[in-house]
């Protein structure tokens, strides 16, 4: 296998992010319930996002990039996270967003506002047009551009969780239940994969709070991972289990989310978003009640970011 070392890397965030007991939580829960502080990552507001741009963002720079193009949603906490690294880096970013929910001066189109970034907000439903948009200015642009996935869930992406995996098995505890939020999949797929490499008996529960078929693109990205880093093993559906918590839609608030944002505001001080981590706290709540987790067990939920989120949709 080759070492996740070996693969280009510019350094973003602030690693590793801590891990803290929720006490409060694992009382009410009766089982031992911890927190990953991804929402820590060390720049913008912070999230996921960061650990996967250390390696795109290695890439686009190493083609000699100096524009980079990403997309998502009108909130997307990606394409803020995005902007706000490739700036960082002396890259130009440009965020051709779906225009759909909150594209007011609120959330992250606020914080976009604040870099000065070029977004253009695009009425499709369809990622397609996005990316033929992206290559029709980059190509009018004459100088060399790169073009980020929604989400940054490609594989290369998805290494960044693969790694945070590896980091967890060095932070002194053994977990037998690792909860994330699956929106665009790399992450998921990133911590599965990472679990089989570095995590030996930590299950994976990957919370999707969007309609895709993840069932197909979770062992898909574990496969491309696993490829790109030369690891020889197989992937099966034992390898990762997917609870639907989407509710009423991709980036609308449910009410099982909005509880969880609640509870654990109230009880451990810590916010969640309305999209992705409190959907995803609400789904192991309900695993909680299902019986799902032992009092001796540990649990570990990863808080992936998207702070600017509350302030656009709550
Ligand atoms: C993007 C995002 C996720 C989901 O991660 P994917 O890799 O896209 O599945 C979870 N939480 C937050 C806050 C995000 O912004």
């Amino acid at each position: 296998m080759r070492a996740l070392s070996s693969f280009p890397r510019v350094p973003l965030g602030i690693f590793p992010t801590p891990i803290q007991k929720l006490k409060n939580i694992s009382s009410k829960l009766n089982t031992n319930v911890y927190i990953k502080r991804d929402d820590l990552t060390g720049i913008g507001l912070g999230g996921n996002k960061v650990r996967k741009l250390e390696f795109l963002l290695a890439d686009a720079r190493r083609k000699g990039a100096q524009v980079v193009f990403t997309t998502g949603g009108a909130q997307s906490n990606h394409a803020m996270l995005t902007a706000a690294a490739a700036g960082k880096l002396g890259m130009r970013p440009i965020l051709i967003l779906k225009k759909r929910g909150v594209t007011e001066r609120k959330g992250n189109q606020l914080l976009e506002s604040l870099m000065g970034t070029e977004v253009i907000l695009m009425d499709t439903d369809d990622y397609t047009d996005i990316y033929a948009e992206m290559d029709r200015i980059g190509s009018s642009l004459g100088v060399p551009y790169y073009k980020i996935p929604c989400g940054g869930s490609n594989a290369l992406g998805s290494l960044g969780y693969v790694d945070c995996a590896r980091e967890i098995s060095g932070q002194g505890v053994h977990f037998d239940h690792l909860v994330c939020a699956e929106g665009s999949g790399g992450t998921m797929a990133g911590l599965a994969l990472g679990a089989r490499l570095f995590l030996p008996g930590t299950k994976v529960h990957g919370m999707m709070v969007d309609t895709d078929p993840f069932d197909q693109i979770t062992p898909a990205l574990m496969r491309e991972a696993a490829s790109l880093l030369e690891a020889d093993i197989g992937i099966s559906g034992e390898d990762y289990h997917l609870v639907d918590m989407c509710g009423p839609g991709y980036a609308i608030p449910s009410q099982e989310g909005n509880a969880a944002i609640s509870l654990l505001a109230k009880e451990e001080g810590l916010f969640l978003d309305p999209v992705y981590t409190g959907k995803a706290f609400a789904g192991l709540l309900k695993m909680a009640e299902e019986g799902a987790f032992q009092k001796t067990d540990n649990v570990l939920f990863l808080h992936s970011g998207g702070a600017g989120g509350i302030f656009a949709m709550l």
